[in-house]
């Protein structure tokens, strides 16, 4: 198994992917984790991370793709992942897709997880993450919006793969829904 969660800051794409991770026995991979944890390992990928996560801006795509391609493979390689966060822009996606024609990228399934935005506002102050303040929410929310939600139309359009869900329930609904959707796609499929 071999899935994509798209959702804006606070859509719920952690939640989901431990869950779904641990239904299908596979890794789960988030890439605000990963650039997370060079950061606080120190190395100079990992504090230039910081930076812009700090700022709620997206890191430049070279880092993103250095730190996270290893933690993909290694995971296909053991059976698959629920990658959360990553892709994250077109650019990423086109690149990864170019990339899974040779390796470890090809998707299964893209799963937009939908939530409506006062309801994010309200989850991510709950939260109080460092990149959780009102001002740089506001604009993560609105990097959402203009460089991330492209890909919704591409997976739907483009790739034929996505699967959108009422993520505003709880999360083992929430789940189920995407269980249940993935079985009819893959019986359609073949
Ligand atoms: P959220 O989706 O709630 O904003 P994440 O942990 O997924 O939380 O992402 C936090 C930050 O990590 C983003 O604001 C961005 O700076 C960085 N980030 C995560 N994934 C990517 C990516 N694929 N490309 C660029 N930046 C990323």
């Amino acid at each position: 198994m071999r899935l994509l969660l798209i959702a804006a800051p606070g859509g719920g794409k952690g939640t989901q992917g431990e869950l779904l991770a641990a239904r299908f026995g596979v890794q789960h991979i988030s890439s605000g984790d990963v650039l997370r944890a060079a950061a606080d390992a120190g190395t100079p990928a990992g504090r230039e991370a910081a930076a812009y996560q700090r700022r709620g801006d997206l890191v430049p795509d070279q880092i993103v793709f250095d730190l996270l391609i290893p933690v993909v493979a290694a995971a296909a390689a053991r059976g698959g992942y629920i990658l959360d966060g990553f892709p994250r822009t077109l650019p990423q996606a086109m690149k990864a897709a170019e990339i899974g024609l040779e390796r470890d990228l090809t998707l299964d399934a893209a799963v937009y997880l939908h939530v409506p935005e006062p309801v994010l506002v309200e989850r991510l102050l709950a939260r109080a993450r460092p990149d959780d303040t009102p001002e740089v929410i506001e604009h993560r929310l609105q990097v959402f919006a203009d460089t991330t939600s492209p890909l919704i139309d591409y997976y739907r359009r483009d790739r034929g793969i996505l699967v959108e869900v009422d993520a505003d329930q709880p999360p083992e609904v929430i789940a189920d829904e995407i269980q249940a959707r993935l079985e009819d796609m893959s019986r359609t499929s073949g």
